[in-house]
């Protein structure tokens, strides 16, 4: 577990790499600009507690990879630490999801009852 962890790590440069994929972000000028993806700059803090909580509350490998490179720097605006918007919505999506499955969950057992 820990190697996984460090391999997410390496070579992670915030000003280049998204924060929650790990893949560079539009610095790549050969890249026609119609298939580059949306990104946007950490700009507050307040962006963190958020984006903490919900890799808390994932409790997986992705949560996981991204708390620790958020612990990587104190200062992500500072950092000027970028992330793919798409990324961004998915990593909050995604808890949607599975409070909606557990949602299910219990409608199906309603159902056999
Ligand atoms: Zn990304």
């Amino acid at each position: 577990m820990i190697v996984v962890l460090r391999s997410a790590t390496l070579d992670f440069n915030f000003k280049e790499n998204c924060l929650f994929c790990g893949e560079r972000v539009g610095v790549d000028s050969k890249c026609p600009k119609s298939r580059r993806r949306d990104f946007s700059c950490v700009e507050t803090l307040e962006l963190l507690p958020g984006v903490v909580a919900t890799a808390r509350k994932r409790n997986d490998k992705w949560g996981n990879e991204v708390l620790v490179r958020v612990g990587l720097s104190c200062d992500l605006v500072a950092e000027e630490a970028r992330y793919h918007r798409d990324c961004y919505a998915t990593f909050l999506r995604k808890r949607l999801s599975d409070s909606a499955e557990f949602q299910n969950v219990g409608r199906q057992k309603k159902i056999k009852n």
